[in-house]
């Protein structure tokens, strides 16, 4: 027999944005429940993303969700260009009057947000698959989905998609209401974690004729680093030593640096892909986080922009449930859609700016050195990249 239940806000997805919702709801008093189809260790342990823009940092603090990544994160000042055999660092703070990012992986940040949901907050149903969100456009959407052996049913005032880019609450915008923006790249990263101190205090991000490379950290002792590889890569073609001496090639440059090498504990391929779905809002369903839109990991934005949608749209049920007023909630798709925008441009630029790509031509190159040339000369080049790194403010 089918259960029915209601709650004022429904959110599909268990990831950064469903659960930092629930928790800015929590906080205004809003009553919701979150499912999410796996279970607690797999969403635990799932590695992605690790660079905290100042406006991420900001809010997880204000939630009460920044007390151990304060102690555990690491700030980051800057980013280290190599391209051509050269190095040049950018200072963030110098650039962008103040702002930087922190270091703090998404495993960790999506822990801490559900230690504090579980231990007070509202339902978070693990093992709770969405199958079909229904009832858009009318004043009591409702989704379908399994738990524990049985359908249920969560009628609710608003539906919110928080499922990533497989989920289903997008199709519950009807098509001719829909309209989703793509491009592909014609290649993916292979993404280590390794068992050693990382071999320098910042991200170096190294162009190469022989492929981008990204050598970063997740902890004082543990390093997480990327090749670009061709699409279809099977991570059994590269055996630990393979990767480190690529890693080695492609950050070379004409000063002393060596690259410490460790055990490697995890290896995976991941593709590469922009696409935005507009608008984000249908009647009674909204979608935030990778349920609406994607961007190529290059520029460290896509658990950012989760986590800037969500606040804005916190902020619009807050007002909602204060005044009455639907004045925010109906602006949502809009303001979220123009730093979305951004956000992708800033990806692709950097993407394009430091892969290379299998049919690029000498001209290309020349193109994407000249660009790198510019940003290490000129502050106002400089500026712009380091104030989209770090992120443009949340109004
Ligand atoms: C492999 C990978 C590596 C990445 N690496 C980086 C990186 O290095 N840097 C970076 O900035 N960004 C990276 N990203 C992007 C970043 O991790 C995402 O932008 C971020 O996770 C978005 O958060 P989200 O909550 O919107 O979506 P997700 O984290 O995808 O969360 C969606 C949640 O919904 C659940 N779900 C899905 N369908 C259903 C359903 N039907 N019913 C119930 N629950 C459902 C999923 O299990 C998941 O827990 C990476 C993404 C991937 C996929």
């Amino acid at each position: 027999m089918t259960r029915i239940r209601h709650t004022t806000v429904g959110i599909i997805g268990g990831g950064p944005a469903g659960l930092l919702l629930a928790r800015l709801l929590h906080r205004s008093g809003i009553d919701c429940v979150v499912l999410e189809s796996r279970d607690r260790a797999y969403v635990e342990q799932r590695q992605r993303a690790g660079i905290l823009e100042q406006g991420t940092v900001d809010v997880l603090r204000a939630c009460g969700a920044g007390e151990r990544m304060d102690r555990e994160g690491l700030v980051h000042d800057g980013i280290e260009l190599r391209y051509d055999r050269r190095a040049h660092r950018l200072d963030f703070p110098a650039l962008t009057g103040g702002r930087r990012v922190m270091v703090y992986a998404q495993t960790e940040v999506v822990k801490d947000l559900i230690a504090l949901q579980l231990d007070d907050g509202a339902p978070l149903l693990f093992g709770a698959q969405a199958l079909a969100v229904e009832g858009a456009d009318t004043d009591r959407p409702l989704v379908r989905y399994t738990h524990q052996g049985r359908q249920q049913t969560l009628t609710c005032d608003y539906v919110v998609g928080c499922d990533g880019f497989h989920g289903v609450a997008r199709q519950a915008v009807p098509e001719h209401a829909r309209r989703t923006y793509e491009r592909s790249y014609p290649y993916s990263w292979l993404g280590v974690l390794a068992d050693v101190p990382p071999s320098c205090d910042e991200l170096v991000y190294a162009h190469s004729e022989r492929g981008f490379a990204l050598f970063s950290m997740r902890t004082p002792t543990v390093s997480r680093l990327y090749l670009q590889v061709p699409n279809g890569t099977d991570p059994a073609d590269w055996p630990d030593d393979r990767i480190w001496d690529e890693l080695d090639a492609r950050a070379a440059i004409d000063a002393p640096w060596k690259l410490e090498r460790g055990p490697l504990t995890a290896k995976a391929v991941l593709p590469m892909r922009s696409s935005v779905t507009e608008p984000m809002r249908y009647g009674r369903v909204l979608l935030a986080g990778d349920a609406a839109h994607i961007v190529p990991p290059t520029g460290a934005k896509g658990l950012n922009l989760a986590v800037a949608d969500v606040t804005v749209l916190a902020r619009a049920l807050d007002r909602l449930h204060r005044t009455g007023s639907t004045e925010s909630l109906d602006a949502y798709s809009d303001t979220c859609l123009r730093r979305v925008w951004r956000a992708e441009h800033f990806s692709y630029f950097m993407t394009t700016t430091l892969h290379t790509g299998p049919d690029q031509s000498p001209f290309d190159t020349r193109l994407q050195l000249s660009q790198l040339d510019r940003i290490s000369t000129s502050p106002h080049a400089a500026a712009e990249l380091a104030e989209n790194y770090t992120g443009l403010p949340l109004k």
